[in-house]
């Protein structure tokens, strides 16, 4: 053949098989076999639960997360690197992370009835935060309605107080916390002229509004619920809040026990018995109302209720020219002796904490603490324990073994707290599984259901004393109380409970409450 025409089908065969063998080559890549398919966590939010705190957007390190309209939003998912910290410090469990194309995860809530009594243990009410139905709004309201529930499902005014000793005070309901919740109810213990006292383990009421951030404003959420409680709530900043309040309060003298601790509720016979750190009490209904904060934990060394040991900061700024020592090794300590360290307070501030680094603290925290330290407005302690509290300060163990007394003005112990559940547990609530989006209903509504249509009380300043007959008139209820004065009442009280027959109680009620399941209820306790 012609090397003419040769050549060229050589050379075209060759091609061919190249771009065979190519397109075989190229056939295989384009089938990389089965592949692990990467599933993201995704966040679900349940708005119900979700207060605005903005704690989940403050963690969140690449900034994903934004409050809109108060509530937390995903702006950003692209830049989320999945490490589930906005999910772990969630006070509420309002947001959740689960992988996509699963259901969010269970809430774990109480078993209440529809007035938020406990169904394992009738007559001990759960409201507010710790019943799952956060903001103050609904606090508020929720203290209302289990008061007045409680007056129409056999809570007999005065009935224990035959039983008064110097050893224990009997009171017809006993309100555990002084949030916005336990605040309402007390004033309608007010109103309604029953036997009561708030508990609160704090130094002021409402502490954990109190603690909010300097000027953060209170959002008078949910905006479709009417504040239909006895305690105002209205868009306002939390001094305004709380100084509203402390108002109304002083003018009510409501009986308030501060600094004390309720440890222990029990269900005896008809009756609960409370402990506290300072003593016994007895009453017919129990009210907690004791947020979500939980219990701060202690470090157990003598010396920690002296009054300069506390576990908690609220404002920074209120302390000047001082030598304060902070315990603990979490984001919550290192904040606090950064802001507290602050050159214009010239305080000097110790941070001791018993481990040897700080590995659970957030970057930025740990940039400003250790320029704190070089300017020597903090020293750090690691490997150090607290030994004792003493009036003059504290005697720190030293990482070495040496003891080191160190004299101070203040000392902060912010070594985290432990989560109610467990304890709301102890005391006889029981807790169920729910789908994530699970919601109460309108907590307005409650009160209504019990009193007809109320007042919405948005408005601050009103005089309480003065306005008695307004702000605080009772709405018809059956009720033993009238308007004689208290020592008669409850000496009528006493006689009633011995002539009244026990469902009597209950005739008086608006039919719609003369439940099968309330009677139930009443007949247990009285059991
Ligand atoms: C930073 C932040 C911002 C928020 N912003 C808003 C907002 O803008 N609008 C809004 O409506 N809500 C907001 N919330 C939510 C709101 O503060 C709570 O939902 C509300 O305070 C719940 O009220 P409460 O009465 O149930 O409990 P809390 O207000 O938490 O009060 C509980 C009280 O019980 C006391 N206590 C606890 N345990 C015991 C015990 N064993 N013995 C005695 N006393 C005890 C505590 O010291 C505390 O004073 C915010 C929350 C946070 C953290
Ligand atoms: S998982 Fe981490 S990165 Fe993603 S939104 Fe939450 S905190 Fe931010
Ligand atoms: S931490 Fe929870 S309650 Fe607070 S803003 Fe975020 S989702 Fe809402």
């Amino acid at each position: 053949m012609d090397p003419v025409i040769i050549g060229p089908l050589i050379a075209g065969g060759a091609l061919a098989l190249i771009i065979a063998f190519k397109v075989l080559l190229s056939g295989r890549k384009k089938d990389p076999g089965p592949q692990k398919k990467v599933r993201l966590l995704i966040h679900s939010i349940n708005d119900d639960r979700c207060t605005g705190c903005d704690a989940c957007v403050t963690v969140c390190p690449t900034d994903v997360l934004e409050l809109q309209k108060n509530k937390s939003r995903v702006a950003r998912f692209g830049d989320c690197i999945q490490c589930e910290q906005c999910a772990n410090v969630c006070p509420t469990t309002a947001l959740v992370m689960h992988h996509e194309g699963t259901e969010p995860p269970p809430l774990l809530v109480p078993d209440l009835d529809d007035y938020y009594q406990s169904n394992a243990t009738p007559g001990l009410y759960l409201l507010g935060e710790a019943a799952g139905k956060p903001l103050v709004k609904n606090a508020v309201n929720l203290g209302r309605a289990a008061i007045e529930h409680a007056l129409r499902s056999g809570l007999r005014p005065g009935a224990l107080s035959g039983m008064n000793s110097p050893q224990l005070t009997c009171y017809d309901v006993i309100i555990v916390g002084s949030g916005p919740a336990g605040l309402s109810a007390a004033l309608s213990c007010v109103q309604r002229k029953l036997s009561y006292v708030v508990v609160e383990k704090d130094a002021f009421v409402a502490s954990t509004i109190a603690r909010y951030p300097k000027g953060k404003k209170v959002m008078a959420e949910p905006y479709d619920v009417r504040c239909v409680g006895l305690l105002p709530v209205w868009d306002s900043t939390k001094e305004q809040a709380i100084g509203e309040w402390n108002r109304i309060l002083s003018e009510v003298e409501l009986n308030l026990k501060m600094k004390e601790v309720v440890e222990d509720i029990k269900r005896d016979q008809a009756s609960f018995v409370i402990k506290t750190d300072k003593g016994t009490y007895r009453a017919q209904r129990v009210l907690v109302a004791i947020g979500t904060r939980g219990k701060p934990r202690r470090l157990n060394v003598p010396g920690e209720d002296l009054d300069f040991v506390q576990p908690l900061l609220d404002d920074p700024d209120k302390y000047t020219g001082r030598t304060i020592l902070v315990v603990g090794g979490g984001d919550s300590a290192v904040e606090a002796a950064i802001a507290l360290s602050a050159p214009e307070l010239r305080n000097k501030v110790l941070l001791s904490y018993r481990g040897k680094a700080f590995n659970r603290v957030k970057a930025k925290n740990r940039q400003d603490l250790d320029l704190a330290e070089q300017q020597k407005r903090v020293l750090v302690l690691f490997g150090s324990n607290v030994a004792e509290f003493n009036r003059q300060g504290a005697t720190l163990k030293l990482a070495d073994g040496r003891m080191r007394p160190v004299p101070l003005q203040n000392a902060f112990v912010l070594i985290g707290g432990d989560p109610p559940v467990k304890w709301l547990e102890s005391i006889g609530v029981r807790y169920v599984q729910k789908p994530h989006s699970y919601q109460r209903g309108a907590t307005d509504q409650l009160v209504e259901r019990l009193l007809g249509r109320q007042p919405e009380n948005n408005r601050p300043g009103q005089a309480v004393s003065t306005e008695l007959s307004s702000f605080f008139q009772a709405p018809a209820m059956p009720s033993l109380v009238g308007d004689r004065p208290v020592m008669a009442q409850r000496r009528e009280r006493k006689e009633a409970t011995i002539m009244v027959p026990k469902e009597a109680f209950l005739l008086h009620l608006p039919e719609k409450l003369k439940l099968d399941a309330e009677a139930q209820k009443v007949s247990d306790l009285r059991r």
